[in-house]
């Protein structure tokens, strides 16, 4: 499956302390960065009680027993009968079973399905049959025991059960999903998700992963909807008793769990291919929009081949179907054969589809295609796996779209959406281990999470760069051949893996999967003749700061190591195996950089000494480092300081170096950071002048690009310009958004333009101006806009709308978007991007969306039953708050209003509500007193600075004395500033970019 996750919302906050001592490097490049200040944490009872709350409220485990084994199915007869009027279900269970040990019970997983009658047939014993005589329903369990009056005996048999269902509106099980005809009649299709253990809601069935059989599966439909499942129809007849409708019986399934089985019933059209291996692809798109479905279809027509070859084990199946879902919570699902997508990851209209949604769409079949054999084909053994199944296909979906469009730079990309978000959540005292045990189905919702996906997508990549790819193929090759229709444990993999690489893989990833959290990296060098000896110590890296206690866990760290010399290129690799290492690096001249983790591939933060990251900063600002290594440095540095390590002002100055940068993805990043700091900045008096802040940084670059695209930009695969097209819809919004004055013009004219039907906005340019005109636009503006929304035939437009209403500043109308958000005009599963919208978009949005919550809690909850939209509902609306009392009333309120599915999600965003306070506490003078000073040149600016990165100790937490002084404003400097500061009102803020890009990106 595949989730929309948000990114990169967390922040941070200090517990430890430090002495207070500048460090790193004098430089010419940055003219006014100064020392970045190694702070004394004094340990507070604040951050002491926050990490001690923290454990005291770990989600407490529910009892649990899996299925008893003594009676396991074989194959599953089992034939539908949805009523799409009344938004019921009959059905017909014959599943030939296995009675290992005489019972006169079944347990089964069965959940808000009424059986009519049970009954079972031993084989070969016709007219035999023994009826249950007993339903026993284990509600808060999921399951069912039905009683037979005499022992079944150990054989086989059939059980065969009628029943009856609710096709629900909670998009799990088998539920109805509303659609409207071409000529706005509204409709329903029957659909379903099952992953992770909601088949149960469709029969009465052994729903759990390890429990295979092959499947039969009839379904009886109106004559004039289509009827798919998993495998291809083999037979299609009108039902003996009801012309209108036709019986439509498919394949038998190969051997498979029940949670990727699918149905569904609706009104599509389609459009063929066939890979070169011989597979049958079709995509299903709502009907009259075939068209849409193309560019799904040459991504998957490749895609197939791509992953034979890959795995060199062929796909199982003659057919794949990829269908766009109306009402889909999640981003898609790889049901075996039938892989079912929101409309916005399939869809893709070359008029009104933007160069992101391209991008996503890719990714998205990448991903689901690999499941077909990664956890389809071979299946975790339960659930504790599951982060194989999803960090495997969140890591080779990258590799696919790396192959199928080369011009995304999409490695790059993978660093800035995954690697940093799975750092940012995995540094919280309330992350979890990737291999973490689960129970009970709330348990298992709880884990489709940033860990599994975005961590487990990470250490795979590790692995695959430790290994080498020509090994970890033949690893995987040989462990899907051998566990190929069964099921496997994360030691399975590693076991192939290491026979194929002769490596010691379990030892290496046990320590990246069962513990949580990761190594901070301590680096300090010294020249000796032609030899560069480095020190290198590894601790475990919090969002407080680096763990300190005695008890501190170690990683098996791959680590590799390059040079000025040639920076693409690993000169040394070594495994660091304990705490602290030295490393001899042979032949380099004093003058020469040394970088560990080039490629940004380890999972780990780096902590240089002063005097080699005084090194690798003129490689930010001439380009010669690599663009993933100029973002990891800037990523690490804005962690250090989130953590306290080093102060924010360091970091701003740093993002000033990056006045020249080219690249996409490095901009994309920094401006999520500076997001994020905005919003933190939103508490105070001072939000205007971080605003100017990002003008300044943004203004050249936007000036570079323009508005106008450049040929070929944004134009299909192959065509170029994709990324420009990105960077400038990333650029023009948040100019637009921080009140640049000819950003917002142009964007008022092209939009009133556009509105006139004069000149139709290309879709790139869509998010930015309708973020712009929103965020500085009036009653009228947001009336316009929901027009469009309403008026707007795509999906994909009505979401691009939806992310950017909050961004609207007037109180009455951030009221009015909240409202929206839970009317008919917006899919239940966009709902919580609108909401996450307001409460990212502003200081009263963030407090309007949470009393919103809190005030309609209700229906939001029983509208997502407890599944993972309501986790990243929380996230959404309570992670940017920054005071204490916050947090508690966060927490006290979700004691009263029970989220068994989220518990772990409220107790992170209580941590990061604390460590925003810290942060704020922390920093903000110091953060406004540079943004008055960067004004003012002249006039307050201190003289003279001492160099920026000073030669001194490495940046580790060290008890000596800082080696100079570090300026500090005087108490006349600061009145100074304040008297030359004219106060403008505090503008609301947050970043609805990034808002945007959390929920486009999974
Ligand atoms: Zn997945």
């Amino acid at each position: 499956m595949l989730l929309v996750l948000g990114r990169r919302v967390s922040l941070s906050f200090v517990k430890r302390v430090i002495p207070q001592y500048p460090v790193l490097l004098s430089n010419p490049i940055l003219q006014d960065l100064r020392t970045i200040k190694f702070r004394v944490i004094h340990s507070s009872t604040v951050f002491a009680s926050a990490t001690r709350q923290n454990t005291d409220t770990m989600p407490e485990r529910r009892p649990f027993v899996r299925l008893p084994t003594d009676v396991y199915p074989v194959n599953y007869g089992l034939c539908l009968k949805p009523d799409l009027i009344d938004f019921t279900f009959e059905g017909k269970l014959e599943a030939i079973v296995k009675v290992n040990l005489a019972t006169n019970q079944i347990v089964m997983n069965c959940a808000d399905i009424d059986i009519i009658t049970a009954s079972f047939v031993p084989e070969g014993g016709e007219g035999e049959e023994i009826n249950a005589t007993g339903f026993n329903y284990q509600n808060e369990d999921e399951k069912v025991t039905l009683s037979f009056p005499s022992a079944l005996q150990k054989g086989s048999g059939t059980l065969k059960i009628d029943f009856v269902g609710e096709l629900n509106d909670k998009m799990k099980g088998f539920y109805r999903s509303k659609y409207a005809t071409p000529a706005g009649e509204i409709r329903y299709a029957a659909v379903t998700q099952f992953e992770a253990t909601d088949a149960r809601r469709a029969f009465p069935c052994w729903d759990e992963p390890a429990i295979k059989a092959t499947f039969d599966i009839s379904l009886i439909v109106p004559k004039d909807r289509v009827a798919l499942s998993n495998m291809n129809v083999i037979d299609r007849k009108p039902h003996p008793e009801d012309d209108s409708l036709l019986e439509v019986k498919f394949a038998t399934t190969p051997i498979m769990s029940t949670y990727l089985v699918a149905f569904v019933i609706g009104e599509y059209d389609f459009v063929e291919g066939q890979s070169s291996d011989g597979v049958t692809v079709r995509v299903y798109t709502p009907t009259g929009k075939a068209e849409q479905g193309k560019f799904a279809l040459e991504v998957a027509v490749k895609t197939l081949p791509f992953y034979n070859d890959y795995f060199n084990v062929p796909y199982p199946l003659p057919k794949i179907d990829l269908i766009a879902i109306a009402d889909f919570a999640a981003g898609a699902m790889e049901n075996w054969g039938l892989v079912t997508y929101r409309e916005t990851a399939l869809l893709i209209d070359p008029k009104n589809s933007c160069s992101s949604s391209r991008q996503w769409v890719a990714l998205v079949v990448g991903h689901e295609l690999a499941h077909q054999w990664f956890g389809n084909l071979v299946t975790m053994e339960w659930w504790t796996h599951l982060w194989l199944n999803e960090g495997f296909a969140s890591w080779i979906e990258y590799l696919c779209v790396d192959h199928c469009f080369p011009d995304y730079d999409i490695w790059t990309q993978f660093v800035s959406a995954d690697y940093t978000r799975a750092l940012d959540l995995d540094a919280l005292d309330n992350s979890h281990p990737i291999e973490v045990n689960v129970g009970h189905p709330s348990e298992v919702d709880e884990i489709f999470d940033a860990i599994s996906y975005s961590k487990g997508a990470s250490v795979i990549r590790m692995l695959h760069n430790y290994i080498g790819d020509k090994d970890f193929r033949k690893g995987m090759h040989s462990y899907l051949l051998k566990f190929q229709h069964r099921n496997a444990a994360t030691e399975d993999l590693w076991d192939c893996l290491e026979q194929a690489s002769g490596k010691p893989i379990a030892l290496v990833m046990s320590s990246w999967t069962k513990q949580m959290g990761f190594p901070i990296i301590v680096v300090d060098q010294e020249q000796q003749g032609d030899d560069r000896i480095l020190k290198i110590s590894q601790k475990k890296f919090c969002a407080s700061g680096p763990h300190n206690g005695e008890d501190c866990p170690n990683w098996m760290v791959p680590i590799s190591i390059c040079t000025g010399e040639d920076p693409g290129c690993t000169k040394l690799k070594v495994l660091l195996d304990s705490p602290e290492t030295t490393i001899t690096i042979n032949n380099i001249s004093p003058d020469q950089w040394v970088k560990i983790n080039p490629g940004t591939v380890g999972f780990y933060r780096i902590q240089y000494s002063s005097a080699m990251l005084e090194g690798l900063l003129p490689g930010i600002r001439d380009l010669t480092l690599l663009p993933v290594d100029r973002l990891g440095l800037q990523n690490d540095l804005f962690s250090l300081s989130r953590a306290g390590m080093i102060s924010t002002v360091e970091v701003l100055k740093l993002m000033e170096a990056f006045v020249n940068e080219p690249n996409y993805t490095v901009w994309s990043d920094l401006s999520c950071n500076l997001g994020v700091l905005s919003s933190l900045l939103s508490h105070t008096d001072f939000h205007e002048e971080i605003q100017e802040f990002i003008r300044d940084l943004f203004t050249p670059i936007g000036l570079k690009l323009g508005w106008e695209c450049k040929q070929g930009e944004g134009e299909p695969p192959g065509a170029g310009g994709h990324l420009d097209a990105l960077l400038r819809g990333l650029v023009l919004g948040k100019l637009g958004k921080a009140g640049h004055k000819p950003t917002l013009e142009e964007a008022r004219r092209r939009f009133k333009d556009h509105v006139e039907g004069k000149q139709i906005l290309s879709a790139d340019l869509r998010s930015p101006v309708y973020l712009t005109v929103l965020k500085h636009g009036d009653s009228a503006t947001l009336d316009t806009m929901l027009k469009l929304h309403k008026q707007a035939d795509m999906q994909e437009e009505k979401n691009r709308i939806e992310r950017v209403l909050g961004a609207i500043s007037a109180p009455d109308l951030i009221q009015k978007v909240l409202t929206f958000a839970l009317s008919e005009d917006v899919r239940p599963q966009d709902t919580v991007s609108v909401i996450g919208g307001v409460a990212g978009s502003s200081k009263h949005g963030r407090k309007a969306a949470w009393k919103f919550v809190k005030d309609n809690w209700e229906e939001l909850h029983n509208r997502y039953q407890g599944g993972f939209l309501i986790s990243r509902l929380i996230k959404l609306s309570v992670d940017g708050f920054a005071i204490d009392k916050m947090a508690a009333e966060v927490k006290s309120f979700f004691e009263s209003h029970q989220a068994p599915a989220a518990e772990r999600t409220v107790q992170q965003c209580c941590e990061n509500i604390l460590l925003n306070a810290a942060w704020l506490k922390r920093d903000a003078d110091d953060i406004h007193q540079y943004l008055l000073k960067r004004k003012a040149p002249g006039l307050n600016n201190p003289a003279p600075p001492p160099p920026f990165f000073q030669r001194g100790p490495p940046c580790i937490i060290a008890a000596s004395a800082p080696p100079f002084s570090v300026h500090r404003w005087t108490e006349s400097e600061h009145t100074q500033s304040r008297l030359n500061f004219s106060k403008r009102k505090n503008t609301n803020d947050d970043d609805v970019n990034k808002q945007a890009k959390n929920l486009t990106k999974r």
